[in-house]
């Protein structure tokens, strides 16, 4: 695959391309999608604004069986067997019935390119759709198959806008300070944000320290500096975004949306790594089929969209809790926590949490 850095200014030259299959956004979603067509002998152009790994999309935490089954273990940085969440009237410990690990964004992205085979990357940001493809800001790329892996912003799509704050969208925030720490962290403390959670995600020689709000409206920049100096971790290396906190339609108009761009987002957790890869991979699969001659493109359409479809009802589940945890009484929580962290009820509530992406998709065929 060639790799080269982001082309600016003047080497940003102007390109007119044809493809198989035109992949927009490579970050996990659209790397997903390629890595289903490294043997299908197609054309497969990939698209992202930046480079591959450039721009780190989140705090990079995922369950460890994904990265195992992937083959993606090289970029995997701690390992966690236990979640510790704090509310304001205690602390409380899950023993997980499987691990959590955070890995290196741009280690990850290298090794899944590397597994999508020799498609062609270009750097070019999208801007619409055309008749026969898309338009990006270096020229037009056609294909009879496209993919939107641009994240929440749902580029490719027809329909209304996504505008923030006001659409179905959570925010996040966090800060990169180097450190080490041995803990997977959660706050759930309405001093910190009312409607949300903070978090410290250890990484190697940094700490991931953020701040998520399920209310668009609220800022999250001032709760964010807050709980680094709480943790006396300097708030420094910002990265944040919009969170899709709905899932949308998988396809529309002849496009395959995948990862955030579809709202594959798992609501109350703003867990979607491991959705996009899973989603990516669905799509892929069904692009394959149409490559290699077993499924035409409108029957490869249909069947992710009802595949994505079929998840719709975990998705509004976990969106029915987001809405109801935020009004849990401060001193209900920690109570609840406790009963909710003995060793049964997580194994149970987070066995059925993995399964609705499960990392056991990956070699179902
Ligand atoms: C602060 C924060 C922390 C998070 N932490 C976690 C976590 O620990 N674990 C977890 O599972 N989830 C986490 N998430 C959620 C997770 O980041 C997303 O759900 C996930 O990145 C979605 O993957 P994706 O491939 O669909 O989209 P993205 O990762 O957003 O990738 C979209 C790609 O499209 C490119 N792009 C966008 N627009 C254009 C354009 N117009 N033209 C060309 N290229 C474009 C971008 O450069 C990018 O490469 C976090 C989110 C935030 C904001």
């Amino acid at each position: 695959m060639p790799v080269r850095a982001t082309k600016r200014g003047t080497e940003r030259t102007r390109f007119d391309l044809d493809a198989d299959v035109l992949i927009c956004g490579a970050s996990f979603a659209g790397l997903a999608v390629a890595r289903e067509l490294r043997m299908s002998g197609a054309k497969v152009i990939v698209v992202d604004r930046y480079e591959i790994g450039e721009r780190q999309t989140s705090a990079c935490g995922i369950p460890t069986g994904w990265l195992e089954a992937l083959g993606l273990t090289g970029a995997m940085q701690q390992t966690f067997p236990e979640l510790v969440i704090h509310s304001p009237h205690g602390t409380a410990r899950f023993p997980l019935p499987w691990t959590f690990s955070t890995f290196d964004y741009r280690t990850l992205c290298a090794l899944l390119a590397e597994q999508g085979g020799d498609f062609q990357f270009e750097t070019a940001t999208v801007v619409s759709r055309t008749e026969a493809g898309v338009r990006t800001d270096r020229g037009e790329i056609r294909a009879p198959i496209v993919v939107d892996a641009l994240g929440w912003r749902r580029v490719l799509s027809d329909g209304a806008p996504i505008q923030p704050p006001d659409a179905y969208l959570s925010r996040g925030l966090e800060v990169h300070p180097n450190g080490r720490g041995d803990e997977l962290e959660i706050w759930i403390d309405r001093d910190i944000i009312p409607a949300g959670y903070g978090w410290s995600f250890p990484a190697g020689e940094e700490v991931r320290v953020g701040v998520g709000s399920f209310i668009p409206h609220d800022h999250v920049k001032a709760p964010t500096v807050a709980l680094a100096e709480d943790l006396h971790r300097p708030a420094e290396r910002f990265q944040g975004n919009w969170i899709p906190h709905r899932i949308r339609e998988a396809t529309e108009d002849g496009v395959f949306f995948c990862g955030d761009s579809a709202g594959h987002c798992l609501p109350l957790t703003a867990e979607g790594i491991r959705t996009a890869l899973y989603f990516g991979i669905a799509a892929g699969r069904e692009i394959a089929d149409v490559l290699g001659g077993r499924q035409t493109r409108t029957s490869a359409l249909a069947r992710y969209g009802a595949f994505s479809a079929a998840h719709r009802w975990q998705f509004e589940w976990l969106l029915r809790v987001q809405n109801w945890v935020p009004r849990v009484p401060p001193r209900a929580l920690a109570p609840a926590l406790s009963v909710m962290a003995s060793r049964r009820f997580t194994a149970w509530s987070f066995n059925h949490y993995l399964a609705i992406a499960s990392p056991e998709f990956i070699t179902s065929r």
